[in-house]
């Protein structure tokens, strides 16, 4: 089921504050198990259990996408750039603009290698010498299609089967760990005697916003942040800069940004050891340097809360071709509901 929710969720769009459409198909799925209640900030809360103790597990609904900021006489617009996107990768994709009278198509285009100097050519070209031309012929057209100053867009890319293990898409950061999520809630028991509360995040991309307020309002006694990490498995990157590769399971944070985001709580480490000794599943330890997850504003909150990470690998992280695994998004699924189940034996 994990895999299916994935599928699905990728090609669902959402920049940061634009979730709507994520949070409407996950609200609709988790109703049908747990009660759902969605904040003043747009996070999406599903409980399940009863009891004093409680345990929160997170996952951002946002992608990162683009937003228009300037429309100019000839229908090209003009875009800034939501959440951490490397420029050279946004270059001639395709997109959805997500207007007023419903999504429209473009595309991204720059200046044609073939006009520009030598000089020219060997630079890297930055999102503001590009544009998303929507086929509009004057600003007028474009308006009239919809497209307005604050009009968001996001990646058109299918899911795709990439060999007999991989897929690959869009936004799996964080899709991935929506899918996650939403494959727990549905197969814990019922009657737990403690209280899962299994939070879709909003804006992790631009400041792990949705995570610290809701952190706020639920006080859990522990929390696991479910995310993407850094693949180096492939040509360009050395084994000692990011050992984690796809196909050998759940990656579990230790620390990241080198210790300026988050310092995992030891407990929790050690309940998620225990519980891949106990169940046979193999994990990956990671210690990151760059890039950090909703659990860096979980674990600051109130009187800081105990907190930990488990990842999927991915390939290609913030571009419209992220690469996962099947069998890692399976055994991460598997890895999140056994330590949940465990969560007694964390006192
Ligand atoms: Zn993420």
């Amino acid at each position: 089921m994990v895999i299916e929710y994935l599928k699905k969720l990728s090609e669902l769009h959402g920049i940061s504050g634009r979730e709507d459409s994520v949070r409407e198909f996950m609200k609709e799925e988790l109703e049908k198990y747990c009660e759902v209640e969605i904040d003043k900030f747009g996070n999406l809360i599903a409980k399940k259990g009863e009891g004093e103790k409680s345990l929160m597990l997170a996952a951002h609904m946002d992608e990162i996408g683009l937003m228009v900021k300037y429309i100019d006489d000839n229908g090209f617009l003009k875009f800034t750039k939501i959440g951490g996107i490397y420029d050279p990768t946004i270059l001639n994709q395709k997109v959805v603009v997500h207007g007023r009278k419903g999504d429209i198509i473009g595309v991204l285009g720059s200046k044609p290698p073939h006009r520009m100097k030598e000089e020219e050519r060997n630079k890297l070209i930055k999102y503001e010498d590009m544009f998303i031309d929507i086929g509009a012929e004057s600003r007028e057209e474009a308006m009239e299609m919809g497209v307005r100053i604050g009009t968001w867009v996001s990646f058109l890319t299918e899911v795709h089967e990439l060999g007999k293990h991989r897929l690959t898409g869009k936004a799996f950061d964080d899709r991935v760990g929506c899918s996650i999520l939403l494959d727990v809630m549905r197969n814990l028991p019922d009657d737990l005697d403690f209280k899962v509360y299994a939070v879709g995040t909003v804006q992790e991309e631009v400041g792990l916003k949705g995570a610290k307020v809701s952190a706020f309002k639920l006080n859990p006694d522990m929390a696991i942040a479910l995310d993407v990490t850094i693949s180096g498995d492939h040509p360009g990157i050395k084994k000692e800069d990011a050992p984690v590769e796809l196909g050998k399971g759940p990656v579990v944070g230790i620390v990241d940004a080198s210790g300026r985001g988050l310092i995992a709580h030891p407990r929790v480490l050690e309940l998620i050891e225990e519980v891949s000794l106990k169940y046979n599943i193999e994990v990956q330890w990671e210690v990151g340097e760059g890039g950090t997850t909703d659990a860096t504003a979980i674990h600051l909150a109130r009187e800081g809360i105990p907190t930990g990470v488990i990842s999927v690998p991915a390939r290609y992280i913030h571009t419209p071709v992220e690469v996962i695994d099947k069998r890692d998004l399976k055994k991460t699924s598997e890895l999140v509901l056994k330590t949940i189940l465990e969560f007694p034996n964390f006192f």
